[in-house]
Parts: C-alpha cells; sequence; structure tokens
C-alpha cells in the first residue's frame, strides 16, 4: 500500500513508498486512512532532525495527526465500521515508568515511550491502519474531516489543563491570557482560552493574511509584530513558536503569580543569552511558574474532543488551508505562503 515514509536521520528521504499493508499486531481495529495533518515535528523529522524507526527497521511511516474510517472492528471494541476514529499518539514505555504504570504516559519518567509516526512505531499516513481499540478516540458526530483537528487540540487541552490545575495553587483570576504565535497550535491555544472566558491576545509577525481574522473571529485580540512591543500584562502565557526571542519577550509581559506555559520546541540557533539573576527575582518574587508541556495523555483527546465539538465547524475550517492528495504528499512539507493546517488525503 502506498504510504509516507522517511528515512529518520536522513534529511531529504521523505518519499511516497510502497509497504505492506499494516500488521495485525498493530491493533484489532482495520482503518482506512482519510487525513493526515502535517506539523513541525513531520518537518523536523523529514530534514533528519528528529525522529527513529521502529527496532530493526529503517524505514518510519509518518503521519501522527491521522483521522480514518473503521473497516472491521471486533464485536466489543466499542467500534464498528463506519465510525470515524483518530489514534492517540503515545504508547506507554515498557517497564513502565511510575507515571507510564499510573496511565499518565504522557508524562513518562523514563523517555522510553513510543509515538505513532515519531519515534519508534510506524504512523497513521498509510492508506490502511490499524490501532487497538484503546487508543482510539471516536470523532464526535458532526465534525467529519474537522477531526483531523483532534490531534494538536489534544496538545492544547493538556497544556490548559495543566494551567488550570496550576492556578489552583492560590488566589487567580482567569482574566487576560497572551498566545505567542497563530499557527494551527497558537490558534487552538486562542480558542480553548476564550472557551475558558479569557481576554486572549494573539502576537504573530504576520501582518495580513487569514490568521488575524481568525483570531478576531473568535472575539480575540490580534498583534501584528514583535512580542516585545505589545502592552499588556497576562495572566497566563502559552508559548506557542518555540523562539528563544519570543519566549524572552514575552515572559516579560507575565504579571505577578502568572502562568507562562512553554509548548514550542527549539530545534536551532540562534542561542540567546538569559540572564539568570534577572529571571530568578523576576520569578521567586513575583511567583511566577513557568512550565513545558507535551504529547497529551487520554483524557485531553477527550477534553480536545468537547472543544471542538463546542466550536463553530466554520471556523475549524478555516484552519486546514491545504490539502495535498497522498500521491504527492512531499509537498505538504513546502511552507506556502498563508499556511495554517496543511493535510494529506490518504486516499488521493
Ligand atoms: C506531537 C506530540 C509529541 C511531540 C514530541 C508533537 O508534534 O504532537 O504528540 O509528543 O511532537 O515527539
Amino acid at each position: 500500500m502506498r504510504a509516507m515514509t522517511v528515512h529518520p536521520g536522513r534529511g531529504g528521504s521523505a518519499s511516497m513508498g510502497d509497504v505492506p499493508e499494516p500488521a495485525s499486531a498493530d491493533g484489532t481495529l482495520l482503518v482506512r486512512g482519510r487525513l493526515v495533518g502535517v506539523c513541525g515535528t513531520d518537518r523536523e523529522i523529514a530534514e533528519g532532525g528528529y525522529g527513529t524507526a521502529p527496532d530493526g527497521e529503517d524505514l518510519l511511516v509518518l503521519g501522527h495527526e491521522g483521522l480514518g474510517e473503521v473497516v472491521e472492528a471486533p464485536a466489543g471494541s466499542g467500534f464498528e465500521p463506519g465510525d470515524l476514529v483518530v489514534g492517540i499518539v503515545r504508547r506507554p514505555d515498557p517497564v513502565p515508568c511510575p507515571a507510564c504504570g499510573a496511565g499518565d504516559w504522557d508524562m513518562c519518567r523514563n523517555g522510553r515511550y513510543t509515538e505513532r509516526g515519531i519515534v519508534g512505531r510506524h504512523g497513521y499516513g498509510s492508506e490502511l491502519w490499524r490501532l487497538e481499540p484503546e487508543y482510539a478516540i471516536g470523532v464526535p458526530a458532526g465534525l467529519h474531516r474537522l477531526g483531523v483537528l483532534l490531534e494538536p487540540t489534544s496538545v492544547l487541552a493538556k497544556a490548559w489543563e495543566q494551567v488550570d490545575r496550576i492556578s489552583a495553587r492560590a488566589f487567580f483570576v482567569p482574566g487576560r491570557a497572551l498566545v505567542t504565535g497563530a499557527g494551527p497550535i497558537g490558534l487552538m491555544a486562542c480558542l480553548l482560552g476564550v472557551q475558558r472566558g479569557y481576554e486572549v491576545h494573539v502576537v504573530d509577525l504576520a501582518a495580513d493574511g487569514p490568521k488575524r481574522a481568525l483570531v478576531e473571529a473568535l472575539g480575540a485580540r490580534y498583534h501584528s509584530g514583535d512580542a516585545a512591543g505589545i502592552d499588556i500584562e497576562a495572566d497566563v502565557v502559552i508559548e506557542c513558536t518555540g523562539v528563544g526571542s519570543v519566549v524572552h519577550a514575552a515572559g516579560q509581559k507575565l504579571t505577578s503569580g502568572g502562568i507562562m506555559c512553554l509548548t514550542g520546541i527549539m530545534s536551532s540557533p540562534p542561542t540567546l543569552d538569559v540572564d539568570a539573576t534577572q529571571m530568578n527575582r523576576a520569578m521567586v518574587l513575583r511567583n511566577a511558574v513557568l512550565f513545558g508541556s507535551v504529547n497529551a495523555g487520554r483524557r485531553h483527546w477527550y477534553q480536545a474532543a468537547d472543544s471542538l465539538a463546542a466550536a463553530d465547524p466554520t471556523w475549524l475550517g478555516g484552519l486546514i488551508t491545504r490539502t495535498v492528495p497522498l500521491g504527492d504528499w512531499t509537498q505538504a512539507l513546502r511552507r506556502e505562503q498563508d499556511d495554517i493546517k496543511v493535510v494529506v488525503d490518504l486516499q488521493g
């Protein structure tokens, strides 16, 4: 069958591969792939900077934002042929560590987890895939192809849940939130912040294009330009760029007692010199919390499904700015002006 393949560690190796049909060991649900979203992690794997193939193989099927239709489901699995599903990305480490043992694989302690399409397991970027029913999430009725947005939303559902939990430590008013970056992750951070009742501000370099309209359609404020130039104080910062200078500037917008979540993953220079003394004083004397968040546990996928079901489908549809057929999928790795979320049509 056709699949989006890459040799991890070898930049420029992304191609349309011909791979065997999925092994039954991958799970009892047989799924026909519909769409798969492409993100910065996929681009980094394609550039050779991240990702690993399954043990004993040197090829990885990419795709961790997969949406598909169930073709075969065993009785009692909770799924039926025709159901639309998405697949959870991470699987617990085999030891397991205490966090994975408790079912919180997104908080894995020993780093020996696997991730579909990223670390040690084939992904969902193929015409057919298999899935264990306990790692399948049903797409809420009415979402249809927008279910492809569930994975990135789950990552933000976790980030916001952590903010909510941290904010319970003392007096806190969920007032104003600053989101850096208006890509798919930043826009989802904005949606979930608005759903929580925050006054959300989003900053992004883009002056024109669809990002401003999408932010304003949620009733949030869009600032184009540099994060350092915005004149606000935020109770919460959700950092979605992974760019050192933006992280630094956004941190300085945090109010006393504020909470800042880093979701963007930095991968390359330039390095940024941080004044540790100034950072210490800003954090200790102002009770600030800075934390990182990656991946999502099962409950975050359900939270994400609820958030998407409550959102305006037309707004969600506006996030998907380009669809590329599987036969031409490497075009999805190219960044085009005004791209937000690019998806691959796995039957195309
Ligand atoms: C995925 C996460 C994953 C992370 C690190 C992100 O793109 O959304 O599920 O944990 O990459 O591999």
